[in-house]
């Protein structure tokens, strides 16, 4: 393929109705296009090599150009490219599950594939309320989530984000959704310790559940780490609490690990490796196949499976799939993916070289445009301060306003200087390809201070 620049971007402006299009702008954007990409670099069309900042969306944990994935692909592709996954099996899907519940913590040990990330949530949400409803429980539906969490973009899956942004124009009916305030010990008031902070929030959880009646509350939701909500990493014991919390009151602990699995925290899974809990239910895509191709799993435990299988089933069918559930070519990319973090030892990289990156990212705080910065194992953000901005009103008065898109000029900078990230507001976050060496966080950070200190 070789379209000249110029159609690419007429073709984009014309044709492709990007995800969170934002449509003022149709019509005249001019988006970097990718050529391709090698390791932890992308290259744009001016041949501009560029460190992968976001590793593509949260998902590119081996790096790109990986011979061997195209060829587990490609073998898959020519062997038997598709397969009914409601009344046939075959090896790639069963493999894949098998190693998905050896890799998996506690008993989870049941595995439903979807085809991302928003799928494995919806899977996870509507089994809750299948599950309750089996039990005679039909009331136990409401959901507890938390201000900036994201988790889809199926309408389950927005129920539950907790960024307005993500809701706003679409009506998303939040009738048995509950949001918790913010975790992001950045934000919590003057003066308050880190434990109190953590007490408070804590309590949060216990209180909603007694305010809306256990008997009513089916599950709670929790990214580990809040992931494009700001990276925001929840004080230390916060999860563990949250978990017993549910476990005494007979709520499910849904951990939404699509960012956090999968080596990012240095471990398959953060749950149990990282926080010491064992969640009834972990969702995850991105990092399974290393962004190569799309697919995600919901991971169930036994003891749930159990309750609603065999002679517990009532007569009931689980009425949900989709035709590309355990898709054999999306799965051969899983095991490929797992099999190469495995060889070359990755988590043990990621939990050696986080130290460093994390001390890196930290020294950005001496700048005083950074407000926070906040990480863990290979990911991490740059908060800016939100300056006002005073304007003149047309009658001369003084208009106040807030800047509020910093990540973008800062992101502007990095990419003449070699780097991509990914701005939100005023964030930019980071999360390499897991394959990224000593010498090329120091350059990744290296430049982001250069572009941070060109924005001030
Ligand atoms: N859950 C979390 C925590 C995510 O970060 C995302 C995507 O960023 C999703 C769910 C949705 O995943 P997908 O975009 O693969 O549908």
């Amino acid at each position: 393929m070789s379209d000249p620049i110029g159609q690419i971007h007429e073709h984009d402006n014309q044709a492709w109705f990007h995800p969170w299009e934002y449509l003022p702008d149709v019509g005249h954007n001019q988006r970097s296009i990718i050529q391709r990409a090698e390791g932890i670099h992308v290259f744009d069309e001016h041949g501009q090599r560029l460190i992968d900042g976001p590793g593509g969306m949260w998902c590119m944990q081996i790096g790109y150009g990986r011979k061997e994935m195209a060829e587990a692909i490609a073998e898959q592709a020519l062997r038997m490219p598709y397969m009914n996954p409601f009344s046939l099996t075959s090896e790639a899907p069963t493999r894949l599950a098998a190693k998905l519940a050896e890799l998996a913590p506690g008993d989870l040990k049941r595995v439903f594939l979807t085809t991302g990330g928003s799928t494995a949530v919806d899977t996870a949400l509507r089994f809750v309320h299948f599950y309750n409803n089996l039990k005679g429980r039909p009331g136990k539906k409401h959901i507890i989530s938390r201000e900036h969490a994201y988790h889809g973009s199926t309408y389950l899956g927005a129920t539950v984000t907790g960024k307005d942004r993500d809701r706003n124009w679409f009506d998303i009916n939040t009738g048995l959704s509950h949001f918790l305030p913010s975790v992001n010990p950045a934000g919590r008031p003057a003066g308050m310790s880190l434990q109190a902070f953590c007490d408070a929030r804590v309590a949060d959880l216990e209180n909603k559940i007694l305010e809306l009646g256990a008997d009513k509350v089916g599950a709670f939701i929790a990214e580990p780490i809040q992931a494009s909500g700001g990276v925001i990493v929840p004080p230390e014991g916060y999860l563990k609490r949250c978990w017993e919390i549910c476990r005494r009151h007979d709520v499910l602990f849904i951990a939404d690990e699509v960012v956090t699995g999968f080596g990012r925290l240095g471990h398959w899974f953060a749950s149990e490796a990282v926080f010491g809990i064992q969640p009834d239910l972990i969702t995850c895509a991105k990092g399974l196949t290393s962004g190569y191709l799309p697919l995600g799993a919901m991971l169930l435990s036994e003891r749930l499976f159990q309750e609603v299988s065999g002679s517990n089933a009532n007569g009931a069918s689980f009425g949900h799939g989709f035709t590309y559930s355990g898709h054999p070519v999306c799965c051969a990319a899983a095991l490929k993916s797992i099999e190469i973090i495995e060889r070359e030892q990755l988590l043990q990289h990621v939990r050696a070289l986080s130290p460093h990156f994390l001390e890196r990212l930290h020294a950005l705080r001496e700048i005083p445009l950074v407000f926070d910065t906040r990480g863990m194992g290979l990911v991490g953000c740059v908060e800016c301060r939100v300056r006002p901005l005073v304007e003149s009103g047309m009658d001369g008065s003084e208009l106040y306003a807030f800047e509020t898109e910093l990540g973008m000029r800062i992101d502007r900078h990095c990419h003449e200087l070699g780097l991509m990230v990914r701005p939100l507001t005023n964030l930019c976050v980071f999360s390499p390809p897991l394959v990224i060496q000593r010498d090329e966080v120091d350059q990744m950070l290296d430049i982001l201070h250069e572009a941070i200190l060109r924005t001030q």
